[in-house]
């Protein structure tokens, strides 16, 4: 029986400092109720194509790249170009200095893709220095963290991108917690592959991620194409051909992406850098007049998120703090930089001044 009825709710906003999933505009959350639809009718397959074309206008790459939506955290999106990029025979060259560039490492060794690292957890990685060890090997790839959310540290994405094509290499850029954020124009970089979730940046739901690439990659990804799943080719000429994602996506989250990524367009992504990053400065501000440092130098800050070194307050109990601050809807997260202390904060979501002075305040609170 067709019928329909009010659902109304009112759900409370909590302020998520986490690097993602952040917290979402109330309209991200109420696009996610609606009428029960297969993915498989035409209109969904709208939806998905128009998601892609916001995605691609949101990097500025609506004449030069394509993009492949998968139903997957962040971390398939990585696999996925990992796999789909490099064929056997080709070598890449990976910038670890954090914990996600190791995962790129992590993800080659599981495939068997032959694979070099170069520079350690916060170190800056100098284009001149990549330049070289590019030289030195028969690497055909560049792999890299744009923002290296364990450290907070934005890696130099224009000018490893001149070195990547100077040297003629293929460029693959992790840009999951900086794209919707840092404008990256994808018709000006020399970007071949770059990939993104929907729940870091753009502000939307957790449950999918995606694969910019450029149209001239596609002929090489056509003829690499051997994973079932986690395949850029097949996941890109699938939704093509039949206007359907290959396997079941959450239409849900896929309503509420779409509703994401408009008010990213909204916004602007200038608007949302602008905004970020004077979020950024109130708590890098708070926090220093706390008395704590920092784990990077000033220049070296993606004023995404901030790594807060805890050996300046060798009292500091992180777990009382967080649980202080969680109590005040505020959630501060863990740090991930082995043998050094750390907790951080980061301001991915739809998060505004206001918010920032209220965690200052909290804050100051705790140590009253
Ligand atoms: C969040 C993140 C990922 C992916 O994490 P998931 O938990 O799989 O979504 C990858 N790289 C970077 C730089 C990230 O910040």
């Amino acid at each position: 029986m067709k019928g329909s009825q009010e659902i109304s709710k009112s759900i409370s906003r909590t302020i998520l400092l986490n690097p993602g999933p952040g917290t979402t505009s109330q309209t991200v959350k109420a696009a996610m109720i609606v009428e029960d639809t297969c993915p498989r009718e035409s209109h969904f397959g709208d939806l998905m194509k128009d998601i892609g074309k916001g995605l691609l206008g949101i990097g500025k790459g609506t004449y030069t790249h394509e993009v492949a939506i998968f139903v997957a955290s962040g971390t398939g999106a990585m696999e996925a170009t990992l796999v789909s990029a490099i064929r056997p025979g080709q070598k890449v060259l990976i910038v670890t200095n954090g914990a996600y560039g190791l995962r790129m490492a992590s993800i080659c060794e599981a495939y068997g893709i032959d694979y070099s690292t170069i520079f350690t957890y916060g170190q800056y990685p100098d284009p001149k220095v990549v330049r070289e060890k590019i030289r030195s090997g028969s690497f055909t790839h560049l792999a890299m963290i744009h923002h290296e959310t364990s450290t907070g540290m934005m890696n130099p994405l224009e000018e490893l991108s001149d070195v990547a094509k100077s040297e003629n290499v293929r460029l693959i850029v992790d840009a999951m917690s900086s794209f919707g954020a840092y404008p990256i124009d994808l018709s000006e970089t020399h970007i071949d592959y770059l990939f993104s979730s929907s729940n870091k940046c753009i502000q939307g739901m957790a449950g999918l991620s995606f694969v910019l690439f450029h149209k001239d990659r596609l002929d090489e990804l056509k003829a690499n194409s051997r994973a079932t799943y986690f395949d850029v080719y097949k996941q890109w000429s699938g939704l093509l051909t039949t206007g359907q994602l290959r396997f079941t996506p959450p239409v849900q989250v896929c309503h509420a992406f779409l509703v994401a990524i408009q008010e990213t367009l909204g916004e602007t992504v200038e608007g949302r850098w602008a905004r970020y990053q004077a979020n950024w400065r109130i708590l890098y501000e708070g926090f220093k007049a706390l008395g704590f440092g920092f784990f990077l130098p000033e220049d070296q800050q993606s004023k995404i998120l901030l790594a807060i070194n805890l050996d300046s307050k060798p009292d500091f109990q992180f777990e009382q703090f967080h649980d202080y601050m969680h109590d005040q809807g505020i959630t501060v997260y863990p740090g991930v930089i082995p043998e050094i202390n750390t907790f951080r904060v980061a301001v991915i979501g739809d998060l505004d001044i206001n918010d920032m002075h209220f965690v200052v305040e909290q804050s100051q609170k705790f140590f009253n």
